[in-house]
Formats: structure tokens, C-alpha cells, sequence
């Protein structure tokens, strides 16, 4: 045995990406940094230098802000682009308007969610053109001030490069803001094999939620601005939120040690190949249909209710018939080995087997 790594037993949990620990480099820049004084409030020298690695990382002049959750970053980017009057257009399967207990509502003073449908939980730019063009300018109703894309969608599915353009024209034609929900912003980012700018600003985005929780980090997320007149507000909305950590550095060092040597990619990249090779191991195997395709690190399938059962049995952890009856979603993390997706795999293929027999 070289480390007791290959003495652990498979991983059981699928049902999401929050469930996995943190990544030994960002516990380990915790420790590090924990002696010696720094600055407080984000006045420290690692705050400012994660500041700079988002500059480099992004190919222009960025301002960041961080906070310890996604939703805060979600919910006070928003407040930042939406007067309380204002509409701020999302999918109905968005985390904004279904997980986030009002948080986008209560911290814009009462802005209004307007949900417009699409397939595979992406906006249907049609109904977005519409939708940001009706009662402009009547007194009676809340008006367009901003939308807000989810970057791996909360089902998986990812944006195109033109998607997003078309999206950001949309909303340039308007003055409408472009905020992204980015909190699988790698996982999107290596499934397109593109740039952070070109995902981004490139394509109109404003504002992103830069997720790293879900990707190997405690707890911490990247305000990232593109419209940088958004920071000083924010900075107070954020401080008023009760939302700027006095030690800072804590938020930055894990920050930095995600950034460093391409941590959040390589993360991502193993994320997204654990969830395509369970999607492959899935395909033909009596009893299971793979839903759509798996383009980052969610998967649904259809499985017998015999087969959900046996494997809720086996102790696998994972949601079900949420989606539709006899829908399953499974999410893949960094930490989910190839080893954990075989155990997996093995215990639909017995359950299967079972099935077929009787
Ligand atoms: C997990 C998640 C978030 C952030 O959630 P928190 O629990 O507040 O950190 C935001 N958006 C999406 C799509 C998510 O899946």
C-alpha cells in the first residue's frame, strides 16, 4: 500500500458535489496561514494577490469580492444590478429562484424573479427577447434590470460560447445586466475547452459567481466583476450583509491555493471524468437509460424502481423521482475516484441482473 489511500472504501454518496471534503492543498494553506498577523477586512497581501490571479486568469482588470457562500454571492451581485423595482430574468430551475429562500428578493429590497423556460434548464432566447421587452417604461410594473445564467446548469447541462453571446446581445440591446451563476464554473470551463474571458466578459457576462466550494475548497466564493462600477457598492452591501470576514485571509487562502497550479481545473477534470465514465459503464445496461447527455459533472438516468431501491439498499446515496418518476441524478466530485464509480457501476449491474431475473 503506498499512502492507505487504496485502503478506503468506495465512496457511496452521488447526490452532490458538497458532500466531498476539500482538497489537502487548500486544508493545507489554511494551516499555513494561520500564524503571524495579517491585515483584516480583505486589507492583506494574499486578498490582494488572489485579486491579481483572478486579473491574470480572466485577461483584463477584474474587481473581487469574497464571500463564504454561493448564494451570498449570487443573491448580493444581484442586488448590486437591480434597482427593488427592477426584474431579474432567470430559468425556473435556477438556484436563485428555487434555493436560495428569497435571498436574490431580500437582499435587492424586493426585485422581482421572472422565470423564463428553456430546454435543459437553459433560457430560451426567444422567450428572454420577449419576455425583456414587454411593459418597458410603464409605471405599473416592475421593469428589465438584469439576467442570471447558470454556468454548468443546476441539471449539468452546459451554455455554448454562442449561447451566451446571444444571451449578452440581448441584454446590451436592453441595458440590461448579465450576471453567471458560476458555481461549476470549472466544471462548464473544461467541458468547452475554453477561455475564462471567452466563457465571461468576452460574451457580455457583468458579474460571476465564481464557485469553488463544490470544487475542493471549505468555504468560499469569488465575487468576480467585469463591470467593476459594481465594487464599491458591493463592498458595502457586503459589509452591510454581514458578509466581509474580518479574517480574510482565511477566505483568500483558499482562494489562492485553488488557483495555484490550476488546482480548480484539474479538480474539475476529474470531476467531469468520473461522471463520463459512469455514464459510459450505464450505457446498455438492461434496466438503465441515460437521460441527455453528461457534459460536466451531473447525470440523470431512468432506472427501475426495483433497481433504486436495491441500490438505496446498498447504501448508495443519490435523489430520485424528483425530475420525473423513476428519474435518478448522480453527481460526481473531485474526490470521486474511478474506483467509486466500478462500485457503483458493479451494483447496478447485479441490481439489473436481479431485476431481469424475476
Ligand atoms: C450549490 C449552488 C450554489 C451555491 O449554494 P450555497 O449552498 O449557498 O453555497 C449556487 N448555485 C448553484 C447552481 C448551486 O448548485
Amino acid at each position: 500500500m503506498m499512502n492507505g489511500e487504496t485502503s478506503r472504501p468506495p465512496a457511496l454518496g452521488f447526490s452532490s458535489d458538497n458532500i466531498a471534503g476539500a482538497s489537502p492543498e487548500v486544508a493545507q494553506a489554511l494551516v499555513k496561514h494561520s500564524s503571524g498577523q495579517a491585515g483584516p477586512y480583505g486589507t492583506d497581501e494574499l486578498t490582494a494577490q488572489v485579486k491579481r490571479k483572478f486579473c491574470e486568469i480572466f485577461e483584463r482588470d477584474v474587481e473581487v469580492l469574497l464571500v463564504p457562500t454561493g448564494t451570498a454571492a449570487n443573491a448580493l451581485c444581484l442586488s448590486a444590478m437591480t434597482p427593488p423595482w427592477g426584474n431579474i430574468y432567470c430559468h425556473p430551475a435556477s438556484h436563485i429562484n428555487n434555493d436560495e429562500c428569497g435571498a436574490p428578493e431580500f437582499f435587492s429590497n424586493g426585485a422581482k424573479l421572472m422565470t423564463v423556460d428553456g430546454p435543459a434548464a437553459k433560457l430560451d432566447i426567444v422567450r428572454l427577447r420577449e419576455r425583456t421587452r414587454e411593459k418597458v417604461g410603464d409605471v405599473h410594473t416592475t421593469q428589465p434590470a438584469c439576467v442570471s445564467i447558470t454556468q454548468a446548469t443546476e441539471v449539468g447541462s452546459i451554455y455554448t460560447l454562442d449561447e451566451i453571446a446571444a444571451i449578452g446581445d440581448v441584454c446590451k440591446s436592453s441595458s440590461l445586466g448579465l450576471h453567471m451563476d458560476g458555481s461549476r464554473f470549472a466544471n462548464a470551463l473544461v467541458s468547452l475547452g475554453c477561455s475564462p474571458a471567452e466563457m465571461t466578459w468576452k460574451a457580455g457576462v457583468d458579474a460571476l459567481s465564481f464557485g469553488a466550494t463544490k470544487n475542493g475548497v471549505l468555504a468560499a466564493e469569488a465575487i468576480v466583476l467585469f463591470n467593476t462600477s459594481l465594487a464599491t457598492e458591493l463592498s458595502y452591501r457586503r459589509k452591510r450583509a454581514g458578509h466581509l470576514s474580518s479574517k480574510m485571509r482565511f477566505l483568500s487562502a483558499q482562494i489562492d491555493a485553488y488557483l495555484t497550479d490550476d488546482l480548480w481545473l484539474r479538480n474539475a477534470r476529474k470531476a467531469n471524468a468520473a461522471a463520463q465514465r459512469l455514464a459510459q459503464g450505464l450505457e446498455g445496461l438492461g434496466g438503465v437509460e441515460v437521460l441527455g447527455g453528461t457534459e460536466a459533472n451531473i447525470l440523470f438516468c431512468r432506472l427501475d424502481s426495483a433497481m433504486i431501491d436495491a441500490l438505496l439498499k446498498a447504501g448508495f446515496g443519490f435523489y430520485h423521482d424528483r425530475w420525473g418518476p423513476n428519474v435518478v441524478r448522480f453527481v460526481t466530485s473531485f474526490a470521486t475516484t474511478a474506483e467509486d464509480v466500478d462500485h457503483l457501476l458493479n451494483q447496478v449491474r447485479l441490481a439489473a441482473d436481479r431485476t431481469q431475473e424475476r
